[in-house]
């Protein structure tokens, strides 16, 4: 995906680790480690199409690094899916799992394919056949999938389904983000985007500013960004820009955030007329707002754009929706940058509830979910705080020497090096 720039995701997180353990006295072997990921599984598998005929995909699991715990991290199906981006997706998920002291290591998958050209059973089908082609390196122990760009729920109760047909037995723990119904989480559903909401909230109180005077710009309508937009709303928040891949919509006055949900409901957001329409929606990225949320894909802001972004703070709800030589210009514009693994932070956290919850066979409210969630991001962010003032440097980096150092000590602690 990392469109406009040379460097591909993988190279970018490998920058971050650098950046971050420039200021730490790291040994060489744990630099090795974390530059690159344990295991990758490629796999093509055939599926039935509806029209009779078997088309081969191609998908991926990446595993970065287990010291904590099993591997943790979403499933994504994208045409332009590959296992350079699901390295880099892998080894992001390891440091946001470990900033926000969670027991996972990192993991990350992906299908090529274009969801948009296939129907409902085909996507069932594909789902089922990747679950297959993958079980042998998942397991509660061992690796657990979850939702990210353009899978959901209801793929995930396939997966759970598939797997429990080769076991003899449900495992609901195998996979999160499942429907409540076969032992999902309450809450996980709003979790990415609520944890950023969290995040938004305690930055504007610590800045003094009004959710009313506050304007949004929201890039990608999908589980996180359209999610995103209307808790934004409902708080009172001026959400004034919002795109998804065709369309970008724009109001000086703020969005009726609701009726442009239902537009995207009803097949797409043009279909909301009281608003303007950017040319090309990622010219959303300019808008005039105070806070600006990609919540679509990695690499968007970038060296050639950098300069023309002009909100004072970006919240990362995307994974990587920003390089390094980007971020370098938007630190010297003085701009504040909300990473990712901070920012998004609330959907892994819940589906860590979620397999807390599976393992007791005991399921908490949505109240209770969300409390704890809060408490988890929350205490995160005021960590990454005293680490920007300890090491005098960017949120990113502040937030990735947390996590290096959590990830040292598990790597001492197993006796590795
Ligand atoms: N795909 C989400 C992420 O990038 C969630 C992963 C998970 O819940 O395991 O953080």
């Amino acid at each position: 995906m990392s469109q406009n720039h040379t460097l591909t995701a993988y190279d970018q997180v490998k920058q971050q680790i650098r950046e971050a353990t420039d200021h730490l006295d790291i040994s060489p072997i744990i630099k090795d480690l974390l530059n690159q990921p344990k295991r990758v599984l490629q796999v093509s598998f055939p599926v039935e199409m509806d029209d009779g005929s078997t088309k081969l995909f191609e998908g991926y699991r990446a595993q970065h690094l287990d010291a904590l715990g099993p591997y943790k991290g979403g499933l994504r199906f994208h045409p332009e899916v590959d296992l350079e981006e699901a390295k880099a997706l892998a080894m992001w998920m390891t440091f946001k799992c470990a900033l926000v002291q969670i027991p996972h290591g990192g993991g990350k998958g992906g299908v090529v394919c274009d969801p948009n050209e296939l129907s409902d059973r085909e996507i069932k089908r594909l789902s089922r056949a990747f679950m297959e082609a993958v079980q042998d390196i998942i397991g509660e122990d061992k690796d657990i999938m979850a939702p990210d760009v353009n899978t959901n729920s209801t793929l995930m109760g396939y997966m759970m389904d598939t797997y429990a047909k080769r076991r003899g037995g449900t495992v609901p723990g195998i996979i999160t983000g499942k429907p409540p119904i076969v032992g999902g989480s309450a809450g996980r559903n709003i979790a990415t985007a609520q944890g950023a909401v969290y995040i938004v909230n305690e930055l504007l109180n610590d800045l003094n500013r009004t959710k009313e005077n506050t304007t949004i710009a929201v890039q990608g309508f999908g589980n996180g960004g359209k999610i995103a937009a209307r808790l934004l709303y409902d708080l009172g928040y001026k959400v004034i820009a919002v795109s998804d891949s065709k369309t970008g919509l724009y109001h000086k006055d703020g969005l009726d955030i609701p009726k442009v949900q239902q537009a995207k409901e009803e097949g797409d957001l043009a279909l909301h007329k009281n608003a303007q329409r950017y040319d090309h929606p990622d010219d959303l990225l300019y808008a005039e707002a105070d806070i600006l949320i990609p919540a679509a894909l990695d690499g968007v802001i970038h060296t050639e754009n950098a300069h023309d972004i002009n909100a004072e703070i970006i919240v990362e709800l995307a994974n990587g929706p920003t390089t390094v030589e980007g971020e370098k210009i938007l630190t010297q514009k003085g701009k504040l940058v909300i990473p990712d693994i901070l920012a998004n932070s609330g959907g892994v956290i819940v589906s860590y509830l979620e397999s807390v919850q599976n393992h007791m066979n005991y399921y908490w409210s949505e109240e209770e979910v969300l409390k704890q969630m809060k408490e988890r991001i929350l205490e995160s962010y005021k960590s990454i705080l005293v680490y920007v003032d300890q090491y005098e440097t960017t949120y990113r980096t502040a937030a990735m020497i947390a996590a290096i150092k959590r990830v040292e000590q598990a790597i001492y602690a197993r006796g590795w090096v």
